[in-house]
């Protein structure tokens, strides 16, 4: 019998792979593609971000930003002394409408009670901090400028930290699990993705296609943050020399990865170019499309113990923020599985009963 076996070596896997390793567990890792061609890890934005609503989103990404500060030492291996994730700590800024901003007066008052550091603005405010913004139709803008958000090279973190649970004796494995009945091992972790409803029918959690465009602007303005706007729904971010972008229409039941570039003309590049001005002369230079884990019922995560096994843990429905979630996942479930409880941060609230009941709890700040 193994000890620990996770089902998916994405971001989740292997997160879980080196806290459990860390906590002396012995992990098996089993990936049905290891060349992750299809993942949500590589195809993300990399963001890591503590604007949420909810308390404990806030908390997983106060966790993310320290975690990923300290990968130079967490990390490090025999043969990768330098572990980077290539963080490029910007921050964010998110942009609100009339029709959003009691809202998110609501979720400043969490913003404070959990510190989150962040900063609120009236629209009319915002050209004196962000110059090349407009502030057409904007109430009310939420921003970090103390490098305590920001982006990540999503492939690099990810080898990081496999290459690290390995060192500290887990094992990944090429295979694909076609039944949780056919694991022999004291706990197993479903780590499957947006795939976790093909081996748990009663989990909410399907594929969502998301379009990402790369953009060229003649103006390059490298200090820009991650930026949100909630009244159309686009979000950027510098990107080396050009930018990314990305779509806000999503799509269930997608046949193929192929981005949809009709968006780009139709959705994305007005809106680019009401906000940024510049973005008036952007090229279209390339895009790709990738999953979100979405859980349909909530768009927020579902993690803990099913209380329908004795041994199997789930951590999936990340909706956008799997990756910068995936430290403090892969902490609290190792707290959960050594201890009985959580430790860390109280992530009770995501518990499987709550799907299972159709309890909902969303998050609206989905990007
Ligand atoms: C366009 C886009 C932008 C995004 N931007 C961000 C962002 O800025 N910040 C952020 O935090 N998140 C972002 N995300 C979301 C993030 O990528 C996901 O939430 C996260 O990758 C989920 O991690 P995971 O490990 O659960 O899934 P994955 O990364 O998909 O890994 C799951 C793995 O499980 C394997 N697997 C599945 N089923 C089986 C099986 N039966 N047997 C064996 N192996 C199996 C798969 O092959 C896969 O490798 C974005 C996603 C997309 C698509």
């Amino acid at each position: 019998m193994d000890d620990v076996v996770i089902i998916g070596g994405g971001i989740i896997g292997a997160s879980s792979a080196y806290f459990l390793s860390k906590a002396g567990r012995k992990v098996k890792v089993i990936e049905r593609d290891p060349t992750y061609k299809k993942a949500s890890f590589p195809l993300s934005l990399g963001g890591f971000r503590r604007q949420f609503f909810q308390k404990e989103n806030i908390l997983l990404g106060k966790f993310a930003k320290d975690f990923i500060f300290q990968i130079p030492e967490l990390l490090k291996t025999e043969k990768n002394p330098n572990p980077t994730a290539s963080m490029v700590p910007n921050g964010y800024l998110l942009l609100f409408g009339p029709e959003h901003a009691k809202e998110q007066y609501e979720a400043l008052k969490n913003h404070k009670a959990c510190d989150a550091g962040t900063k609120n603005i009236k629209g009319e405010e915002l050209s004196k901090v962000f110059p090349y913004v407009s502030s057409d139709g904007i109430e009310t803008a939420t921003y970090t400028d103390s490098k305590i958000e920001g982006w990540i090279d999503p492939y690099l973190f990810h080898n990081a930290l496999k290459s690290k649970a390995i060192e500290l004796g887990a094992k990944f494995i090429k295979g694909e699990i076609k039944s949780i009945k056919e694991i022999n091992a004291k706990t197993i972790i479903s780590a499957a993705g947006c795939w976790t409803n093909e081996l748990l029918s009663d989990i909410p959690v399907v594929p969502q296609k998301h379009t990402v465009f790369r953009v060229k602007c003649p103006k390059h303005i490298p200090e820009m943050p991650l930026t949100g706007d909630l009244t159309t729904g686009v979000y950027w971010r510098p990107e080396g020399n050009e930018y990314l972008a990305g779509s806000p229409i999503s799509k269930f039941d997608a046949e193929d990865l192929e981005p949809e570039w009709n968006d780009f003309e139709e959705l994305v590049w007005p809106a680019l170019a009401k906000r940024i001005p510049a973005f008036e002369e952007l090229k279209l230079t390339g895009g790709w499309a990738g999953y979100y884990d979405c859980n349909k019922l909530d768009n927020n995560a579902v993690v803990g113990k099913h209380p329908k096994y004795d041994n199997l843990f789930m951590a999936t429905g990340f909706t956008g923020r799997g990756l910068m979630q995936a430290p403090g996942i892969g902490r609290a479930l190792t707290e959960l599985i050594t201890t009985g409880s959580y430790q860390s941060i109280d992530l009770s609230c995501f518990a499987i009963e709550r799907v299972l009941e159709n309890n909902k709890r969303p998050e609206p700040y989905v990007l």
